[in-house]
């Protein structure tokens, strides 16, 4: 096996129960575990299971979490590449790329293919402005051959995500691909105190600090922007020689992370 194969592949150490919040999410996700885990239950019901899952939602709302769990908890092996990855591979390269993920797959069953930003290779085809749009093209032509090739009871799930599901190309999402959409959401109030709590383990915090007020401070921001608020707190606290995390920290965290993406958390002083 050559390097760049080594390196996609991976037995994720995540499982559902680290993820925090996205139950529904889960649910669902638990199907495509069962099946992984024991497929001829499947097929012995004659049900149908799909191929491909497409998670579709903002940045940093965890769906890469999501798929990895899906591995981590049916022991699935893991491979992991990124639309634009292929895009930016020389001419002639995204095709075969996307047969050698498939054949290294197959070996390594029961797998799981994440393909992060398909819509960097899974746009609507013939429209586009850019050259290399005939590449990007035999790419989501090679990925949609492979799909259609493989049996279900391969256990090969392909599992993709997206936050452009407008741009996405209607034939991957027909029946038999990426037949099974799971919309991953931002997380609501409660969510967000529970993502807080799980980036808050291993960390101290001071006696004042109160993940809840956190949470009703930051709506609209997602899984990823909540996990760097704890860790900019800590740096702050490190800063100034602390080891406790104090609620002053984090309401500063709050503000930073907030002007990085453009939303703005309220102070825990103007808070009432
Ligand atoms: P992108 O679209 O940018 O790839 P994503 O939706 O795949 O983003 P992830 O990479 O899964 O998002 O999440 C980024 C990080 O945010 C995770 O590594 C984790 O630390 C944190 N995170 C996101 N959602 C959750 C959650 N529900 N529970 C715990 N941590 C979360």
């Amino acid at each position: 096996m050559g390097k760049a194969k080594a390196r996609l592949k991976e037995k994720p150490n995540v499982n559902f129960k680290d993820i925090a919040g996205l139950d529904e999410e889960k649910k669902e996700l638990e199907e495509v575990v069962d099946f992984l885990k024991d497929p001829t239950k499947f097929s012995k019901a004659g049900a149908r299971v799909p191929k491909g899952v497409m998670l579709v939602g903002e940045p940093g709302t965890g769906k890469t979490l999501l798929a990895k769990a899906v591995a981590g908890e049916s022991g699935a092996s893991f491979f992991n590449i990124s639309g634009s990855e292929f895009v930016e591979m020389y001419v002639g390269v995204g095709a075969s790329r996307v047969r050698d993920l498939f054949d290294e797959a197959k070996k390594s069953k029961p797998a799981i293919i994440f393909i992060d930003e398909i819509d960097a290779i899974g746009r609507k085809r013939g429209e586009g402005r850019s050259g290399g749009n005939e590449e990007r093209e035999q790419t989501l032509n090679q990925l949609l051959v492979e799909m259609d090739g493989f049996d279900t009871d391969t256990q090969i799930i392909v599992i993709a995500a997206t936050n452009r599901e407008d741009v996405l190309d209607k034939a991957l999402l027909r029946s038999g691909r990426f037949d099974r959409k799971i919309t991953v959401s931002a997380p609501d109030l409660k969510a967000r105190e529970e993502i807080l709590k799980v980036h808050a383990k291993g960390k101290k915090l001071s006696q004042d600090v109160k993940l809840e007020d956190i949470a009703k401070i930051t709506p609209g921001y997602v899984g990823a922007d909540l996990a760097n608020i704890l860790n900019e707190a800590a740096i702050l606290a490190v800063r100034e020689n602390r080891e406790e995390i104090t609620m002053k920290d984090l309401d500063e965290a709050v503000d930073k992370i907030g002007m990085g993406i453009g939303r703005r958390g309220k102070k825990i002083s103007e808070y009432d």
